[in-house]
């Protein structure tokens, strides 16, 4: 079945799904490793590869010593299906949000042969793609319903990212990105307007 057009709809929609699947309540964190388990994706760590030595054993202490920050993930295709793998030199927070970026651009079908996110951006996935999935991973990390409930109880970024399990960066991106924080202030000036009227 041909995968519908991208919308933001969309993406919420499909988060929502993806989130019912493993029983996780739209305000309680997602495991994005479950979710991959659940759709037969193994996530391995640039540990794990190089533990076939040789020129990989070399290319892990570049990436996690040498220079962390250039390598976060990669798509690689293995036989019928998909491998992520992940730069285990990253905090726990960030290889949560590769981990569910990498997903996002399988359960949207892109077309791809390989991906590789080098300082933050997939290499070789073009613009468009790159932004369905920062949008749908985000739906999946932090939901729309959920930043919009945070930000009505003037819950705090730090608070949604260690409520989420995400990083501080993240959480102000999806507070900001889904609306959430404007809607709320608009809300609250309404009511202190409707108050302060005599
Ligand atoms: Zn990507």
């Amino acid at each position: 079945m041909a995968v519908p057009k991208f919308t933001k709809a969309y993406a919420k929609l499909l988060a929502e799904e993806e989130r019912e699947e493993l029983g996780c309540h739209p305000f309680r964190p997602l495991d994005p490793y479950e979710l991959a388990e659940h759709h037969g994706v193994r996530v391995l760590s640039l540990a794990d590869i190089a533990s076939e030595g040789g020129v990989l054993l070399d290319a892990h202490t570049h990436f996690t010593v040498n220079r962390p920050d250039a390598f976060s993930g990669a798509l690689l295709p293995i036989g019928t299906g998909h491998a992520i793998v992940v730069n285990s030199a990253h905090s726990r927070e960030r290889l949560r949000s590769t981990v569910a970026h990498e997903l996002a651009h399988i359960l949207l079908e892109h077309s791809f042969t390989t991906t590789f996110h080098l300082s933050g951006k997939c290499r070789q996935s073009d613009v468009k793609q790159e932004a369905q999935a920062d949008e749908l991973s985000g739906e999946l990390l932090v939901p729309h319903k959920a930043a919009f409930r945070a930000a009505r109880q003037q819950r705090t970024d730090e608070w949604v990212a260690s409520t989420f399990d995400v990083s501080i960066e993240f959480a102000r991106w999806r507070m900001n990105a889904t609306g959430a924080r404007k809607v709320a202030a608009r809300a609250q000036a309404k009511a202190a307007r409707a108050i302060s009227r005599p």
